[in-house]
C-alpha cells in the first residue's frame, strides 16, 4: 500500500507526476482519494421520475435533430428520442457539433435534468451506446473526483478501478473487532471499494459510513490518548495552595462568586493541585466573569509560591488587564508587572531580572511573553487569554527552559459542543454557563441604512443621559486600508453631528501602542463620549459607562464577532443597547441579523452560527485549530462524532488498548505522532 503509485497497472512515470499534483504518490493515497459526489447512470423508468430530478435514460434518436441559432454564438439543439414508447424531446445548449451524430435510430444514453410536463431533458451527458459502450458502466452509480489540469475523471476512476484489482487484499482492517460489530460497520477494505463504487446506494452509504467513523475515531483517538498519557505522567508541578488564602481573596471582593464562577474555581484549582500539568480550557460568554477567575487562579499559584503569566492577543488588553490584576492583586502584597512591546529598554530589563530573580510574580503581556530572552524563577501558571492557541510548541519551549507549567485558556468565543471536542477534545473544558446577578440583557435592534438620523437621534439621547457609545465601522475583508478610511468617514461624519456637544474620537488598527492606549484612556475617562473604531475594540474592552453599540454594516462581520462586539456594552448597571445597521441582501444574511436581534445568548448564536455556515467557515480563519476531515462533516456527523469521542475515550482508558494486538495497528496510528513515540511500546 505504501508502494508508489505506480506499482499501479496503467500508471507510468508521467502519470505518477500528474497525480503527484493531488497529493497522490501511494498506492494508498491513490485507493483513499474519495469522491466527492456520485454521477447517478442507474437507466430509470420515465414514468416514475420526479419534476426537476437528474436522471439517466436510454433511448433511440428518432426524426432529425434541429440546430437553432440565437444571440452570439448561441445555439440550442433538440432531437426526439423514444424511450419505452414515449417520446422525449432532448435538449442540448451549444453543443451544435452533436447534430452529426444524432442519426435516427441510433441508440443513445443521455443524463440530465428531467422536465416531467413538457417530457424534456436538458443533457448533460451523452453516450452512443453504439460505439462508446465502453466508456461508460451503464447502470452504475460512478464516483466524480476533484481533479486538475492534466487528469481527468474519467482516468481516475480507471486507475482506481485497477488499483482495487491489484491491492484490494492489501488493504488491513485497523478498527477492532468488536467496534465494526457493535456498530455494524464494514470492513475497511469493502467500504474503499463501495465509496468508489458503490454496489448499490445503500453499500455506498454503508462504505461512507465506516471511513467518517474510523477518520472521526482516529481524530478523537490521538486527542484522547494525548491526554490520557498526560495525565499519567507526573512531569507537571503539584501546588501546594493554601486554600485559605485563597478563600479569603475570594470573600474580599466587591460581589459574590456566581454559581458557574465556583465550580469552574474548583476545577482549575484541583488541577493545580494534582500532579500532571493543567491542559484546561474555560469558556464563558462575554462579561460571565472570566477575569476574576483569573486573578484567583494566578492567586492561588502566588501563594503556592510559583509565578503566573497572563498572555492576551493586544497591548491594550495587557493595559486593561495589568490594570484590573493589579488592583485585585496587589493589595494582597502580589507584584504585578506589565511587559509591554512599548516599554523602555531599561524597564524591560528591570522586568526580565524580575522574573527572573522571582521579585516579580504575576507578569502581563502578549504572546512574546514565554519566549526569547524570558526566563522565570518558578513558573507555575499560564493563562491566555482569547484566541491564542497555545500550542506543542509554546509547551516545548517551556519545558526546554526546564518549566511544565499549568496552562490554562481563556475564551469568550463560545464554541458549541460538537465543535469544541473537535478542536479541543485533549483539553478538560469548564464553562461559566451563569452570567452574573442583575445584568439587564442588552436590547438588540436591526435598522436599515436609511434610519441613520433616528439612529443618532437615539445615540444623542442616551449620550445627555450621561452614556457613552461606540460607533464601529464598516468592515472591507482584507483591507486594512479600506477599514481605515471608513473608520475616518464615520468619524467625520459623527464629528459633525455632536459638533459642540459631545467629543468623538477614533481607534483602529495603525495607531500605535501609545497611542491606542492614549484613545482608550480618554474614552474610559468619558473625555470621549462616542468611540468611533474599527474591529480593534472587540476583544476584552471593558468600560460600563458604555451603552450603545452601533454597528455599521453589519452584515459585513461574522455572528461570532457581532456577539463579541455587542458585548462590549451591557457592562453597566444601566440598559444597553446595541444597533446593527444592514441591508443584507441574502437569505442567510436577514437570517443572522434576526439571530442577533432573537439571543444575548453566546452559545446559541454560535449553534445557529455553525448551521448557517457550516463548521469550515465558523471560526472565520485557518488558524481555527479544527482538522480537515477527507470523509465526515462534524455538523452533519456531529452524533457519530459524540460516539467517536466516547469510545476513544474508554479505549485508552483500558490495559488493553496499550498492549492488546487487537489495538496494535491503532497504536502504530498514534506512533505517527512524535509525542508517543517513545511513549507507546508496541
Ligand atoms: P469576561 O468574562 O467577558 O472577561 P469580565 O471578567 O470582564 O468578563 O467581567 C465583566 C464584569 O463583571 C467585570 O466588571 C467584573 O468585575 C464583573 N463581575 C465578574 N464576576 C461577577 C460577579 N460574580 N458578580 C458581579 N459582577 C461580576
Ligand atoms: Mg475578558
Amino acid at each position: 500500500m505504501m508502494q508508489p503509485v505506480t506499482a499501479v497497472k496503467g500508471i507510468g512515470a508521467e502519470r505518477a507526476l500528474e497525480l503527484a499534483t493531488l497529493q497522490i504518490e501511494t498506492v494508498q493515497d491513490l485507493l483513499e482519494y474519495f469522491p466527492y459526489r456520485y454521477e447517478d447512470y442507474r437507466v430509470r423508468d420515465v414514468s416514475e421520475v420526479e419534476d426537476g430530478e437528474k436522471i439517466t435514460i436510454t433511448g433511440t434518436v428518432y426524426g432529425e435533430p434541429v440546430v437553432r441559432f440565437y444571440g452570439a454564438k448561441k445555439s440550442r439543439i433538440t432531437v426526439k428520442v423514444v424511450v419505452d414508447n414515449v417520446v422525449v424531446t432532448a435538449i442540448w445548449f451549444n453543443r451544435g457539433f452533436l447534430k452529426s451524430q444524432l442519426r435516427a435510430g441510433r441508440e443513445i444514453m443521455l443524463s440530465g435534468k428531467f422536465e416531467r410536463a413538457r417530457l424534456q431533458i436538458m443533457v448533460s451527458e451523452q453516450h452512443f451506446l453504439d460505439t462508446e459502450r465502453a466508456g461508460v458502466q451503464e447502470g452504475t452509480i460512478q464516483p466524480v473526483y476533484s481533479t486538475t489540469g492534466g487528469i481527468q475523471v474519467k482516468q481516475i476512476r480507471r486507475f482506481i478501478t485497477s488499483a482495487l484489482a491489484q491491492f484490494e487484499g492489501a488493504i488491513d482492517e485497523i478498527l477492532p473487532d468488536d467496534l465494526i460489530r457493535k456498530y455494524k460497520l464494514a470492513s475497511r477494505s469493502d467500504a474503499i471499494r463501495n465509496i468508489h463504487f458503490p454496489e448499490s446506494v445503500q453499500a455506498g452509504k454503508q462504505g461512507r459510513r465506516r471511513l467518517a467513523f474510523e477518520e472521526l475515531l482516529l481524530f478523537q483517538l490521538r486527542l484522547q490518548a494525548y491526554h490520557a498519557v498526560n495525565r499519567q505522567s507526573r512531569d507537571g508541578v503539584a501546588q501546594h495552595i493554601p486554600l485559605e488564602k485563597v478563600r479569603e481573596f475570594i470573600h474580599g471582593l466587591s460581589f459574590p462568586l456566581t454559581n458557574a464562577q465556583k465550580r469552574v474555581v474548583k476545577e482549575i484549582l484541583d488541577d493545580m493541585q494534582a500532579s500532571y500539568s493543567m491542559n484546561r480550557l474555560l469558556q464563558g460568554d462575554v462579561g460571565s466573569g472570566k477575569t476574576v477567575v483569573a486573578a484567583i487562579a494566578l492567586l492561588a499559584t502566588v501563594e503556592a509560591g510559583y509565578q503566573g503569566a497572563l498572555m492576551v492577543p493586544t497591548e491594550i488588553l495587557a493595559e486593561q488587564h495589568y490594570e484590573t490584576l493589579s488592583e485585585l492583586l496587589t493589595p494582597h502584597g502580589i507584584e504585578v508587572a506589565l511587559l509591554s512591546g512599548s516599554a523602555t529598554v531599561r524597564k524591560r530589563r528591570d522586568i526580565l531580572s524580575g522574573l527572573q530573580s522571582g521579585l516579580i510574580q504575576i507578569v502581563i503581556g502578549t504572546h512574546a511573553l514565554i519566549q526569547e530572552d524570558v526566563y522565570f524563577a518558578r513558573l507555575g501558571l499560564v493563562i491566555t487569554d482569547e484566541q491564542h492557541r497555545f500550542g506543542v510548541e509554546q509547551r516545548r519551549i517551556l519545558r526546554e527552559k526546564g518549566l511544565n507549567p499549568d496552562v490554562l485558556f481563556m475564551t469568550a468565543t463560545p464554541i458549541p459542543r460538537t465543535l469544541a471536542i473537535t478542536a479541543f477534545g485533549d483539553m478538560d473544558v469548564s464553562t461559566i454557563d451563569e452570567l452574573p446577578a442583575g445584568r439587564k440583557p442588552i436590547e438588540t435592534y436591526w435598522v436599515r441604512h436609511d434610519m441613520l438620523d433616528r439612529i443618532l437621534a437615539f445615540v444623542r439621547k442616551e449620550l445627555d443621559r450621561g452614556r457613552q457609545a461606540y460607533a464601529i465601522s464598516p468592515l472591507i475583508e482584507e483591507s486594512e486600508k479600506l477599514d481605515l478610511q471608513n473608520a475616518i468617514d464615520v468619524h467625520a461624519q459623527l464629528s459633525q453631528h455632536f459638533a459642540g456637544t459631545y467629543r468623538v474620537g477614533l481607534m483602529h488598527g495603525r495607531l500605535v501602542p501609545r497611542e491606542k492606549e492614549e484613545v482608550m484612556q480618554q474614552f474610559s475617562r468619558n473625555e470621549v463620549q462616542v468611540l468611533v473604531s474599527t474591529t480593534v475594540v472587540e476583544v476584552g474592552v471593558n468600560v460600563p459607562n458604555a451603552s450603545v453599540m452601533v454597528i455599521y454594516d453589519a452584515e459585513r462581520f461574522g455572528l461570532a464577532q457581532l456577539h463579541q462586539l455587542r458585548g462590549r456594552v451591557g457592562r453597566g448597571a444601566e440598559q444597553s443597547y446595541c444597533i446593527l445597521i444592514a441591508d443584507p441582501k441574502s437569505e442567510t444574511g436577514k437570517e443572522r441579523m434576526r439571530i442577533m436581534t432573537e439571543t444575548n445568548d453566546g452559545f446559541e448564536v454560535a449553534q445557529r452560527d455553525l448551521e448557517l455556515r457550516g463548521p469550515g467557515d465558523f471560526f472565520g480563519t485557518k488558524q481555527s485549530g479544527l482538522p480537515e476531515f477527507k470523509v465526515a462533516d462534524v455538523v452533519q456527523d456531529y452524533r457519530m462524532l459524540e460516539v467517536a469521542r466516547q469510545e476513544a475515550a474508554d479505549m485508552v482508558r483500558g490495559e488493553a488498548f496499550w498492549s492488546s494486538p487487537q489495538y496494535r495497528a491503532l497504536r502504530a496510528y498514534l506512533k505517527q505522532d512524535e509525542y508517543f513515540l517513545t511513549k507507546i511500546k508496541d
